[in-house]
């Protein structure tokens, strides 16, 4: 069984046939899937979408690098009011990016310090997005996140995680599972694969990021939760070790970090 632990399924590019592609993801037999809502607007959408499918459809509340401008202290308490209906299981995404910002740095970083306290005020683990900013990621990670988790084995994950060996080993080290997805399976992404295989299997979570980063048989299409296999059997043939074992495990890890 596997675990698609990130996907936006709310979206545009769903809109025809959201229930066809859940369909197929149970079919493909996966144990459930993380919709992740990243912006205020969206939370009731993400919300609506998990009690459309409880149990199958979880979702994370967050507010994402490119909406950093909508950070206000208001939305902790809102989050924190989230936080105990039916499907929450994280607050995110949240984080830095500065590969395409339209938001500038310094609100960026506001932006996800407020919800990192708004986090874990509520006492939800976090869904951290980070692309060409590790270098201001990990001091962040350092000063906040000493100590072991209150809960289980991890603060959060480090989705989509795209940092170095070092970085990736940093994270995992301070209690951070790491998201694979897609890029894993691009010929090019050995340093990628060998920073993953360094942090270890114990810190390893699968993910597709759907619609975007489709894995390398799809490349170009749209992503769907049910992909979530070929990042499986690549992730397999990197760590040495059956599909059957990558799965069960990296179920195993997605469930703890998600307290399901
Ligand atoms: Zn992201
Ligand atoms: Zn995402």
């Amino acid at each position: 069984m596997l675990f698609d632990t990130h996907v936006h399924l709310i979206g545009p590019r769903f809109d025809e046939d959201r229930a066809a592609v859940l369909e197929r993801a149970r079919a493909a037999g996966l144990f459930g899937v993380v919709e992740i809502a990243d912006a205020p607007a969206d939370w009731e959408r993400a919300l609506a979408l998990a009690a459309a499918h409880p149990g199958f459809v979880h979702c994370a509340l967050g507010l994402h690098p490119y909406h950093a401008d909508e950070w206000r202290p208001e939305l902790a308490a809102k989050l924190a009011a989230a936080a105990r209906r039916p499907g929450v299981v994280a607050a995110g995404e949240v984080g830095l990016d500065y590969a395409k910002y339209e938001v500038p740095r310094p609100r960026q970083m506001e932006a996800f310090l407020g919800m990192l306290a708004a986090a874990e005020a509520a006492g939800l683990p976090v869904v951290i997005h980070c692309r060409e900013a590790y270098a201001d990621l990990m001091p962040v990670l350092r000063a906040r996140f000493p100590a072991r988790p209150k809960v289980g084995r991890f603060h959060g994950v480090v989705h989509c995680f795209s940092g170095n060996a070092e970085e990736a080993a940093e994270c995992a080290a301070l209690g951070f599972a790491l998201g694979a997805d897609g890029p894993v399976t691009y010929p090019k992404n050995d340093a990628l694969r060998s920073a993953l295989k360094g942090a270890g299997l114990a810190s390893l979570v699968l993910e597709t990021d759907s619609p975007w980063l489709p894995p390398q048989a799809k490349r170009g299409k749209r992503c769907e939760p049910a992909d979530v296999a070929d990042v499986a059997a690549r992730l397999a043939d990197v760590f040495g070790l059956p599909e059957k074992e990558l799965a069960r495990v990296t179920l195993g890890n997605a469930r703890e970090l998600y307290r399901l």
